[in-house]
């Protein structure tokens, strides 16, 4: 039996590798949002505002007041893995800021036209510069694609404009604008209760209104009434948790046993990063189990701090899962104290309406 010859094997174009890594870390506008909010905070941004058109399809646009890209740096920003927060991989185990890998902006400007607008504090002008394919890029062909002077505040406006233009499986994907917008808000609405001391607002483009608002003065209480409603922020205990033998900080609101709705809402902040953690929820809702009606949920927000060298933030490019040593026990550490204020409440409650 004659077999078939071998296909001969060939490297993969660059610019095909850099749209798949760009595809895998941008599914949806809300992951590039998310990576521009982060960058926006690290930073030092005391106000971002986030506008957006068509679920952020069409346009998403981040307008920080931080401390700006230095010019020179502008001609590498969208190159894959340029970075100003890691230098070593040792780095990895230190690192305080969000993001660390030099991914984003690159990932963006294989997939979308990105146009980036900046002014250090030591400028006397703005600088803005338009990314393709991870490489500065003319405004219009024929002109030329060095970064041009413009006025402009201290901080930067990153424009990402026509997302998956270039992946038409991908863009096709999208049925709802206002399902990504939901999403979008989401994520804002999350970076929103988190920051403290920053300004967050978000709007679609042609409502006159805005989504969020919320004044950087505003604390996690007054910020969860404004995302989340009074509902929420009227039965809210707080918590504290902390253990230097398994290296972690916690605290946060939750809420107490007259509330509670279909689906659990838990805004998970680990290092100051949104993740999502199934082993939080569950052990969340195990702890609501005897204080609610069957079916009822909470909303609970936890600021969990744990020393980076326990933490591995490396499992994926897209930094949405994140791994620490001792979960077990400090989940339970901080599933205890929730306990013990549910309880709290409760025994006030039912002596309240004793006497
Ligand atoms: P990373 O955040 O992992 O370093 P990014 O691709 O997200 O990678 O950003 C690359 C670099 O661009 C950052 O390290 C930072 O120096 C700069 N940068 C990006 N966004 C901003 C911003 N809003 N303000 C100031 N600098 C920024
Ligand atoms: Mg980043």
């Amino acid at each position: 039996q004659e077999h078939p010859r071998p296909k001969k094997i060939k490297a993969l174009d660059p610019d095909v590798v850099n749209k798949i890594a760009a595809g895998e870390i941008i599914v949806a506008p809300m992951h590039a949002l998310k990576e521009l909010i982060e960058n926006a905070v690290d930073a030092g941004s005391t106000s971002i505002e986030v506008l957006i058109k068509e679920g952020g399809l069409k346009l998403l646009q981040i307008t920080d007041n931080g401390h700006g890209i230095d010019r020179d740096d502008l001609p590498i920003l969208c190159e894959r893995f340029t970075t100003s927060k890691l230098k070593e991989f040792e780095d990895l185990t230190s690192i305080g800021t969000y993001g660390f890998r030099g991914e984003a902006l690159a990932s963006i400007s294989h997939i979308a036209h990105l146009t980036v607008t900046t002014k250090t504090a030591g400028s006397s002008c703005a600088w803005r510069a338009h990314y393709g394919d991870g490489k500065l890029i003319p405004a219009k062909p024929g002109q030329s694609s060095a970064p041009k002077a413009t006025a402009g505040r201290g901080g930067t406006q990153i424009t990402v404009e026509d997302l998956f233009y270039n992946v038409p499986t991908r863009r096709r994907a999208f049925r709802s604008a206002s399902e990504e917008y939901a999403k979008i808000l989401d994520v804002v609405g999350r970076y929103a209760v988190h920051c403290s001391g920053v300004a967050f607002s978000c709007r679609k483009h042609g409502d006159s209104g805005v989504s969020i608002s919320t004044p950087a003065s505003a604390s996690i209480v007054e910020r969860i009434r404004q995302i989340h409603g009074s509902a929420v922020a009227n039965e809210l205990v707080e918590f504290k948790a902390e253990d230097t033998k398994y290296g972690f900080r916690a605290s946060g609101y939750a809420t107490n046993a007259n509330y509670h709705v279909k689906k659990t809402v838990i805004l998970l902040f680990i290092n100051h990063r949104s993740v999502e953690s199934t082993v939080v929820k569950r052990a969340v809702e195990q702890t609501y189990s005897s204080f609610l009606p069957k079916g009822g949920h909470p909303f609970v927000y936890l600021d969990l701090e744990i020393e980076p060298n326990r933490v591995d933030v490396n499992v994926h490019p897209t930094k949405r899962e994140v791994n620490f040593l001792n979960e077990d026990e400090i989940i339970e550490l901080i599933c205890t104290e929730i306990r013990s204020k549910l309880a709290e409440v409760d025994s006030s409650r039912t002596f309240l309406t004793q006497s």
